[in-house]
């Protein structure tokens, strides 16, 4: 039982005239009902449940108006949290939701982590880690399909898949113990051949699922898509020219240096995280040495290169340098400034690049930019992105359970090979077991659901 009540803004930082503080926990009356002033002056723990209820909200000392409010009552058990809430929504903008929010505090709420409300949620029962998790990625979703992706987990799909997993070992198991308790009850009589068979089904299932880990972790963290080149090639022309051409940008987040730039596109529903490098070249100073490295580690990490070349000018040393550094990378290459008369041996880069796809393109002028997007969107799309698996893998950490779980059944394979007694089989299936408890969280260390938690933002 959980004993405290917790208390956040809900709504996003800093947008627009209505904020609305949630309250969740068994005192939430006792804490509202001294500071709001409905029309009928009306106890709120009274009030039929999931009804809005019109009032002010004052100070609680000073007796003075804080603000005009909608107080929404939603009762235990079927809340967000399965607890008591209480929603106060504000109408005078962010000064007065924080006053709002100061005086619940002061009336013995306490400030809400980050996750919170969410992980209320899991403790209570009503969801499970991977649903808690799937309420992140909703939060974060960069496109249509990742949403929908992350709403299906949320609803409890993978749950759902997982369970089934789970039983089927589960069986397997008891079976295997009552051999084991029962010497009389013959092993024989289940088959090792049948044990092995259904083992490798369950194998088969995970397997399918870890198959669409690569396009579930597209659709969640975006294709981390790095634009190189030396100086003055074109890099932000080209960021800028495909921002242009977006419909839907979803997020923008400036990098954390100057050199560095990070936005989101969305082609055809795949997120792509562009990152504009600084100039990487060989250098001396000691400031730009510090986004040298960056920009390498930037390249280390990316599932794509963007490399651009200018071809109104001779190729250099730098992009020399750089194309050595990309080497091994999966890449596309721009032949940038087509507007302007050549200077670049063309003939050098297509001998090169033999291998990867190469594009003549005008970023100024903004030509042949769709037929990057058309390039870009086949990289990753041409069956990769397989809509036919309803269930997608898009979180590393259940991708490290399944993993894992999968080990273990492969011991289990090899231990029934051998023909090692029973109690050893039960030992590689129980862990399989275990493992594949850590994606819903039946089988998972507080420290862990800590971590999970602490990635939320507030008021969730
Ligand atoms: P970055 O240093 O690689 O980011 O390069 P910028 O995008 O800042 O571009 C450097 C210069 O090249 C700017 O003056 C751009 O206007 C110009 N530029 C970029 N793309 C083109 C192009 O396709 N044609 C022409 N003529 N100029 C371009
Ligand atoms: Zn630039």
């Amino acid at each position: 039982m959980i004993e405290d009540t917790i208390a956040a803004i809900s709504t996003p930082p800093g947008t627009g005239g209505i904020g609305i503080i949630r309250l969740s926990g068994k005192d939430v009356f006792s804490i509202v009902n001294p500071i709001f002033r409905g029309k009928k002056n009306q106890d709120l723990s009274k009030v039929r449940s999931h009804t809005i209820h019109y009032g002010y909200i004052i100070d609680k000392e000073s007796k003075k108006t804080i603000d005009e409010v909608l107080v929404m009552v939603m009762k235990a058990p079927n809340t967000y949290t399965k607890e008591d809430i209480v929603e106060i929504n504000c109408h005078g903008g962010i000064v007065s939701v924080r006053k709002v929010l100061e005086q619940v505090l002061k009336m013995g709420a306490r400030l809400a982590e980050p996750g919170e409300f969410t992980k209320r949620a899991f403790l209570n029962g009503r969801i499970d880690l991977s649903q808690a998790e799937a309420v992140i990625d909703i939060i974060e979703a960069k496109t249509d399909m990742s949403l929908s992706t992350a709403m299906d987990q949320l609803e409890g799909s993978l749950s759902h898949r997982i369970g089934e997993i789970r039983e089927e070992l589960l069986e397997i198991m008891a079976h295997i113990e009552a051999a084991i308790d029962y010497p009389e009850y013959d092993i024989e009589e289940l088959g090792y051949d049948r044990v092995r068979k259904r083992i490798e089904e369950i194998r088969a299932n995970i397997h399918r699922l870890l198959d669409t880990a690569d396009s579930g972790k597209i659709l969640r963290e975006g294709v981390k898509t790095a634009i190189v080149g030396k100086p003055n090639v074109g890099k932000s022309s080209l960021l800028n020219a495909l921002l242009r051409e977006q419909r839907a940008i979803v997020t923008n987040i400036p990098g954390t240096t100057r050199d560095v730039l990070e936005e989101y596109i969305n082609i055809s529903g795949v997120p792509f995280k562009l990152i504009d490098t600084a100039g990487i070249r060989e250098t001396e100073d000691v400031v730009e040495q510090i986004g040298v490295n960056r920009s390498k580690e930037i390249i280390e990490s990316a599932d794509l290169i963007i490399m651009i070349l200018d071809l109104s000018t001779s190729l250099t040393e730098e992009d020399m340098y750089i194309m050595n550094l990309i080497e091994n990378k999966k890449k596309l290459v721009l032949l940038n400034k087509t507007d302007l008369p050549a200077k670049l041996d063309k003939n050098e880069i297509y001998n090169r690049f033999t291998q990867n796809e190469i594009l003549e393109i005008s970023a100024k002028n903004r030509e042949d930019i769709e037929r990057l997007e058309e390039t870009l969107k086949e990289m990753f799309m041409t069956g990769k992105i397989n809509m036919e698996e309803s269930i997608m893998i898009t979180n590393l950490r259940h991708k490290d359970a399944l993993i894992k779980a999968d080990e273990c059944l492969k011991d289990a394979l090899s231990t029934i090979d051998m023909e090692m007694p029973e109690d050893c089989l039960s030992i590689d299936l129980t862990n399989a077991y275990k493992y594949l408890g850590e994606i819903t969280g039946e089988s998972v260390q507080d420290d862990l659901i800590q971590k999970i938690f602490s990635q939320f933002c507030l008021g969730k």
